[in-house]
């Protein structure tokens, strides 16, 4: 049945996970084509999860904006970006009004570029993402594959680096890609990054945009890489910046599974093995097998627990895999965005595993959890803080991952990622699971 609203969305709006994107670029403020609101809830949302000042500027629509176009706007608005920040780029992204509307932001943009003509000013891009057209991670997506669209040239070349697109993680796994990368001593080009963007050290001088990210001049050299790897089961091949490189600089694609569990980190692993001629080092494998100990610590816990788990789609499909190899069942499992075929692989990856079939959502909203929540039963809620309130209603405890975190501090820094990711979310499901056995035990065992 088709429904015809939507509750409490478990998406966010599409510019959001544009503007992250952008915040992992160097040097790069990022412009809202648009009113004030949008800019300073996307503010308000990303400052709340990452605990950093982040600046989103806006080209601040008004009544008269919104019926004769915004193009004045935005034109005043680079300008003053262009000399208060000194940006190397600015990253235009539409919202809701302006895509209404059918401001042509492409063309404001390029008069722009007419009148400034033989003056220096930043590079600029524009992405178009219209909330009712997508979720925060398409505009993420959507967001890299531009950048990889304007600045990528040349063809892939056997001695180039590996392009690597991680997609929405934290800051930690972030960085704990870049120790990988390092190990596997292999040139690489992560975006986007904002390990440091938005997770920096202490300022003696206040920086308008936070030193680290993705150098822009390193974003030409994805053209020339001996391979891309993406994590993403399920994207949208025209959001895919790795199947753009594929298609247009014939830079093989790897699109995998976000690593996380033993068998989505596998492949990730091989893929890195193959690409760079570099076996496992010593380190990673000692972390597998710590790990394969750690799913045997746990098992007598956590088999046979139901779990509730919501998120983007590609962040459910490798939870959902970590979650059935250590013997645990999926009661809900609620994607956020459009993934192409996210319930067929869902379906898949159950049966595999000879699993109970849980009830699965696409473009989900807490309500349809919440409805299914009530009719599966559960032992435990695996996502982001969002889903707090359903947890306290059913008094089912919540296990906080992903994106975003906004009751708790640190979610910048869960690492989910690799084997030692899941040797962190293994400890954290299952002691949750063991406080809540304890919590409700008549007799105060100390051991459980
Ligand atoms: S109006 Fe659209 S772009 Fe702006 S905050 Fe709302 S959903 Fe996002």
């Amino acid at each position: 049945m088709s429904k015809a609203v939507t509750q409490n969305s478990c998406s966010y709006c599409t510019p959001l996970g544009a503007s992250l994107a952008f915040k992992g670029i160097e040097n790069t403020i990022t412009m809202l084509h648009g009113s004030q609101g949008c800019a300073t809830y996307m503010r308000r949302f990303l400052i709340s999860h990452f605990r950093e000042p982040i600046d989103i500027a806006s080209s601040s629509f008004t009544e008269e904006t919104a019926i004769f176009g915004g193009g004045q706007n935005l034109h005043l608005g680079l300008d003053n970006l262009s000399s208060q920040y000194e940006p190397e780029l600015i990253a235009v992204a539409s919202t809701c009004l302006s895509e209404t509307i059918g401001d042509d932001l492409n063309m404001h943009i390029s008069e722009y570029k007419k009148k400034k003509a033989g003056q220096p000013i930043p590079e600029i891009i524009a992405v178009s993402t219209p909330s009712y057209k997508g979720s925060h991670i398409e505009g993420f997506y959507i967001a890299v594959t531009e950048l990889v669209k304007h600045f990528s040239e040349g063809k892939s070349s056997p001695t180039g680096p590996v392009n690597l697109f991680p997609g929405m993680v934290s800051c930690e796994d972030l960085r704990y890609l870049k120790s990988v990368l390092h190990a596997f001593n292999v040139p690489y080009i992560m975006v986007p990054d904002y390990s440091e963007t938005l997770e920096g050290g202490n300022w003696k001088n206040h920086h308008p945009i936070p030193p680290g990210g993705t150098p822009v001049r390193a974003l030409a050299r994805t053209g020339i890489a001996r391979g891309s790897i993406e994590f993403g089961q399920v994207i949208d091949k025209k959001q895919s910046a790795a199947t753009y490189l594929a298609e247009k600089r014939g830079v093989p694609a790897a699109m995998i599974p976000i690593p996380i569990g033993i068998h989505c980190s596998d492949i990730f692993f091989k893929t890195l093995e193959e690409i760079s001629g570099t076996s496992l080092p010593t380190e990673f494998r000692q972390t597998r097998g710590r790990l394969v100990d750690a799913y045997g610590d746990a098992h007598k816990y956590v088999f046979g627990k139901r779990a509730i788990i919501y998120g983007e789609d590609d962040f459910v499909l490798s939870i959902a895999s970590f979650l059935l190899e250590i013997g645990m069942q999926l009661a809900v499992c609620g994607g956020s965005g459009r993934g192409v075929g996210f319930k067929d692989k869902l379906v898949d990856l159950v049966q595999a595993n000879d699993g109970e079939m849980p009830i699965i959502y696409e473009g989900s909203d807490f309500k349809e959890v919440e409805l299914a929540a009530m009719q599966k039963g559960g032992d435990i809620f695996v996502g982001n803080s969002k889903g707090y309130k359903i947890s306290r209603s059913f008094d089912i405890p919540l296990v906080r991952i992903g994106f975003p975190i906004h009751d708790r501090v640190g979610g910048q820094r869960i690492h989910h990622l690799g084997y030692k990711g899941t040797l962190y979310l293994l400890d954290l499901i299952t002691n949750e699971i063991i406080r809540t056995k304890q919590s409700l035990s008549s007799v105060a065992y100390s051991y459980i």
